[in-house]
């Protein structure tokens, strides 16, 4: 599809805003935004009773005279005495009806005459008088607003209002209100509510009395004695017709007027019309970029489609095609209007146009169909889907349309077009469009069918039978070509997730579907599937991203023409939230697809290219002990895909869906991670570095979309990988390695510490309350989180020496004490505490510890400073020193139990060390590779500097130490994984030494390398060097490590 086509499509803009192509036509706006022939007025407002229904005082004269009663005796009697009061009080909704009539049969001798007469009255009052409804529909169709006014009361415990509400703008009811007419303050109250001043309104009334306030007002009154003589009289004055309604038209725009004379003598010449019957036309409110007329001629309705007139591009506006597509289709039996004749002679209407049946039926609007049963409501979303196959199951060649469109390539060509037409419009950078824009092209389906789509496929564009779930006529062809047919299903199911406000197209966002009787997009795609004997689409998400983008290119253009156009800033700043909140929508479903290509991935590999390992020591481990260790239940156990008993040495080994991510992950750090590095590290330096930057929040986001998202969580803690993607230490392993290259990279991919060891914990130990609260937020990245266990005053690499108090008092806990290096306290996001401290300092040493989760919110808690490391502070999160004072936390934050701290720290700390040490060999690796990079180039003495004997031998130690130490780490992990972490003790402390301090080696040859430079902020070096540094004493120093080594080893 050309861009001039897609332009002329914009100006359909789900009939928004009609953005005219042709030169001379100025730009209007849609009739309920304004309406161009009655300037004047802006409201009208009826009286109920002899306006909108029969008249009270015709009724009773005629009722008196059928009862031989003398003319004004039945109001005078009961206007008479204290019924008088009872009939003000019944007005003013104090008594109701039934109550005023028992006042009346006490009271007067004559209930046997009256209250017959009042049933009466009520019952022929319910009937609304059709030419007044229809004027009132002609009245909404040109875009004014409407009210009904009325002094009413209660009835049968509702209030007597015997009319079509949805007629109306305002419904202002004296019985609701405590005031009637001819108080002047609901006549004020009903202009409030319309938002209009007097001057713009008329008031329809059939009793002068209370016309009077209502003129002292300014507003234009009409006295209503014939029915017929009023309507005329507001016609006069609104300046339209008010008879000859047609759903969905209105009056013909000036500058949309077509010459009335020659169409009769071509519909004359053509179809045979009677020259003798008068002609009517008026114009449909949708179908604006192709004005759509409505014709009536005695009995006989049609339909009118032309081109615009005016200079136009010459692939636009192609009722030609419209026309074409049309009469193919009828005739191989799709429901479409019956097309009747083309004419593209100009001289007759000025430009192109056909001929087709007026179709009458029922339109749905709201696709929660009010007024409909939940079968009802089954039955017609089934007839759409139904009506949709046999669109797509036309034979091209059959229907002799095959060159109707190009053939294959579609969804490509489309998202090349829109992305065309949406630079076209833009008018400020959206940064979900530009994630959209990338994201599309790399994701398009790899298989598509060619069939006749509508391109604009929507419950409004279906006229349903009056009474049966058929759909007689699918309308607006313009959109059609040939092309992918699951677009079509994805556009029918846009609804599904826009909110019912939404101003274009009314949505069934946190509608209850199975309630209302509507099937989900899931079931409605389902549907199709069945029906068209089609596999189900896996990449459904991709087809509603893209259908989503659409709707956001398109918004787009127009929010552009309302910001150079009429609309006001209002209505241009509603339509600029439209489109990022459509962005955001399309944005969704590409996060959705990237998790659904990710889990689809295949978890096992038949043959891994894989060592056995050996060890003297682990002759116990086996697959059935690892098993053994994990309490499944039968459903997860087939979920479980450990290679068992094999070291994976390299990434070769892996599955292929482990395999999938770390290519992903490599391309990610490629095009994402390091091209940012430089901008983030400087950002941690600048005065706003205690703000999250907000290119890592779009890394994040991109990150998920391509399911790189929590890889950390290990399958042992998650075996029904509900959380995590269900990886094993070993697996994780490495690709923590690729996370760690980077220091800004971990974050990327919601796998930093300390979150990861937090949400380790939620999961192992939390309560579904408290997984509820803070692990689904920090799973989704939305916040962040911090552990406070060291102390300033005592030695705290031992755990028991820690001070601080969690002290019971009634439903609370009350926590006191001085904590610091409380990693990611500083940052805004960080909204959880995991607080270690003593709940009882007289039980058994490693019983006194409990674990508590605080809101960082909670009052008591002070942030005294930030610490740094060698100077880096690590912002956003930094180091936090903190004091709690005090601070009120509920009983049920404890986790697991109280004195059970103990046993979480050790079970958090086993795969995060692995995560550590990977994160260290990925530091080491990185800086081995700048160095190498460097020695290359840099010429010293009249060679490179790699020629040197003391590098060369730099670099073989360098490399020598890294395999060394992965080989180590990658043991622990598959111990943890086969074994069990208890086993891997020793290992997880050897790591602990060896990976820090190799990593130091390594980053140090490297710095030394690189000169001056290499301890400069220019590169990454002398981060990582500061980072592994501290990893000799985080997570506990290396003696602590070395002394459990030595005592294990001492014991076999
Ligand atoms: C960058 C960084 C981030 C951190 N993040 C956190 C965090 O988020 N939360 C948190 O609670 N803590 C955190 N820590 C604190 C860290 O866990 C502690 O520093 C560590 O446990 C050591 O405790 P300490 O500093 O009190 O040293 P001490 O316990 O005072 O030990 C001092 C030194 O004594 C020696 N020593 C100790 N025990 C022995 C032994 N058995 N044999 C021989 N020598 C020994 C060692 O040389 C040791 O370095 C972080 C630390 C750093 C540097």
């Amino acid at each position: 599809m050309c861009v001039s086509r897609i332009s002329h499509i914009l100006a359909k803009a789900w009939n928004v805003v009609s953005l005219c192509r042709y030169a001379h036509v100025p730009v209007w706006v849609s009739s309920r935004w304004k309406h161009t022939n009655s300037q004047q007025y802006t409201a009208v407002i009826f009286d109920m009773g002899g306006v909108l229904i029969p008249s009270l005082a015709t009724l009773t004269a005629e009722w008196e005279l059928k009862n031989n009663l003398q003319p004004g005796w039945i109001w005078k009697t009961i206007l008479s005495g204290e019924s008088h009061v009872a009939w003000d009080r019944c007005m003013l909704g104090e008594l109701t009806f039934e109550e005023f009539v028992l006042v009346i049969s006490k009271e007067k001798q004559t209930s046997n005459i009256i209250k017959p007469y009042l049933e009466a009255m009520t019952r022929q009052m319910d009937y609304q008088i059709p030419a007044m409804r229809e004027a009132i529909q002609c009245i909404r169709a040109e875009g004014l607003k409407t009210a009904v006014l009325t002094n009413n009361f209660w009835f049968k415990h509702q209030s007597f209002l015997p009319v079509e509400k949805v007629d109306f703008d305002v419904v202002i009811e004296s019985c609701r209100e405590g005031i009637r007419k001819p108080n002047p303050e609901i006549y004020k109250r009903c202009l409030e509510r319309l938002k209009v001043q007097p001057t713009e309104s008329i008031y329809l009334d059939d009793f002068g009395q209370n016309l009077k306030p209502a003129a002292q007002l300014g507003m234009i009154t009409i006295k209503v004695g014939d029915i017929t003589t009023a309507i005329q009289k507001l016609e006069s004055l609104l300046r339209f017709p008010l008879h000859g309604y047609v759903h969905g038209t209105q009056t013909v725009h000036k500058h949309m007027d077509i010459p009335t004379d020659r169409l009769k003598e071509y519909l004359q010449t053509t179809l045979g019309l009677s020259s003798a019957e008068p002609l009517t036309l008026r114009q449909f409110s949708h179908g604006q970029s192709n004005p759509t007329y409505h014709i009536r001629s005695g009995d006989r309705q049609l339909v009118l489609r032309k081109k615009p007139p005016g200079k136009l591009l010459q692939s636009a506006h192609a009722v030609e095609r419209e026309y074409r597509v049309m009469k193919a289709l009828r005739s191989m039996g799709v429901p479409v209007p019956k097309v009747l004749a083309i004419c593209e002679d100009p001289s007759i209407l000025g430009t192109s146009f056909y001929l087709m049946e007026y179709c009458q039926g029922r339109i749905f609007k709201d696709p929660t169909l009010p007024g409909l049963s939940a079968h009802q409501r089954t039955e017609i979303y089934s007839a759409m889907n139904h009506v949709l196959c046999r669109i797509h199951q036309v034979d091209v060649h059959a229907a002799g349309l095959e060159d109707y469109g190009k053939h294959g390539n579609y969804i490509e060509r489309q998202v090349h077009t829109w992305t065309k037409q949406y630079r076209a419009s833009e008018t400020h950078n959206i940064p979900t469009m530009e994630q959209i824009i990338k994201w599309l092209p790399e994701n398009l389906p790899t298989h598509e069918k060619t069939t006749i789509v509508h391109g604009d496929f929507r419950l409004d564009n279906l006229v349903f039978h009056p009474d049966k779930p058929e759909v007689l006529a699918i309308l607006d062809w313009e959109l059609s070509t040939l092309g992918d047919p699951i677009s079509d299903v994805a556009l029918s199911c846009l609804a599904h997730y826009l909110p019912p406000d939404f101003p274009i197209l009314k949505g069934l966002n946190n509608c209850d579907l199975t309630e209302l009787g509507i099937p989900s997009d899931l079931e409605y795609l389902t549907m199709y599937c069945d029906k068209m004997g089609i596999n189900p689409v896996k990449n459904w998400n991709f087809y509603m991203a893209f259908s989503f983008f659409r709707v956001t290119a398109i918004l787009q253009g127009v929010y552009k023409r309302s910001l150079q156009g009429q609309a006001s800033s209002t209505k241009a700043e509603t339509a600029g939230k439209l489109v990022e909140s459509t962005a955001e929508l399309s944005w969704m479903f590409a996060i959705r697809e990237g998790f659904r290509k990710f889990k689809s991935i295949p978890t096992r590999n038949p043959n891994p290219p894989v060592r056995k390992y050996s060890t003297w020591n682990r002759q116990r481990s086996s697959a059935t002990n690892f098993l053994s260790t994990l309490s499944l239940n039968n459903h997860s156990k087939h979920l479980i895909s450990v290679p068992k008993g094999h070291l994976i040495i390299s990434s070769e080994g892996l599955s292929p869906r482990v395999q999938e991510l770390y290519h992903q992950l490599t391309m990610f750090m490629d095009k994402h991670i390091y091209p940012l590095e430089r901008e983030l590290t400087d950002h941690q330096r600048d005065e706003n570095r205690w703000t999250p930057n907000p290119k890592m929040e779009k890394l994040k986001t991109e990150a998920k979309a391509k399911g790189l998202w929590n890889l950390f969580l290990p399958l042992k803690t998650d075996p029904e990988i509900k959380y995590g993607a269900g990886l094993t230490n070993l697996e994780y392993a490495h690709l923590c390695e690729v996370m760690g290259r980077s220091l800004h990279a971990p974050e990327a991919f919601n796998c930093s510490a300390p979150d990861t060891g937090n949400m380790e914990i939620l999961l192992k130990y939390g309560t579904e309350a408290q997984k509820e609260q803070w692990l689904l937020p920090l799973l989704e990245g939305k916040i962040r989180s911090c552990f406070a266990m060291t102390e300033p005053q005592v030695a705290s690499s031992d755990a028991t020496n820690i001070e601080a108090s969690i002290v019971e008092e009634g439903d609370s806990y009350i926590l006191n004490g001085h904590k610091w290096w409380t990693s990611g306290a500083m940052d805004p996001r960080c909204k959880l505490c995991v607080f270690m401290g003593k709940t009882n300092p007289q039980a058994h040493r490693h019983r006194q510890q409990s674990m508590i989760l605080v809101s960082m919110d909670t009052p008591g808690i002070k942030v005294v400073r930030p610490l740094s490391v060698y100077g880096m502070e690590d912002p956003p999160g930094g180091h936090g020193e903190l004091l709690f004072e005090n601070v009120r936390v509920s009983k049920e934050n404890i986790l697991l139990g109280p004195g059970q701290g103990f046993e979480i720290a050790q079970g958090r700390l086993g795969p995060g060390r692995i995560h550590h040490c990977m994160r260290l060999i990925g530091y080491a690796d990185r800086a081995l590779q700048l160095m190498k990079e460097r020695v290359k180039t840099r010429v010293a003495f009249g060679r490179p500097l790699a020629e040197q004997g003391t590098i060369m031998a730099d670099i073989a130690n360098s490399r020598i130490e890294i395999e060394q130490a992965r080989l180590l780490v990658l043991k622990a992990a598959q111990l943890m994984d086969t074994v069990s972490d208890k086993e891997a003790a020793s290992e997880i402390s050897m790591i602990k030494l060896v990976a820090p301090n190799m990593a130091l080696h390594v980053i140090d040859r490297a710095i030394q390398a690189f000169g001056a430079a290499g301890l400069s902020g220019d590169y990454p070096l002398a981060q990582f060097f500061g980072w592994a540094r501290a990893l000799r004493l985080a997570d506990g120093p290396d003696e602590v490590h070395r002394a459990v080594i030595a005592k294990l080893e001492l014991k076999r």
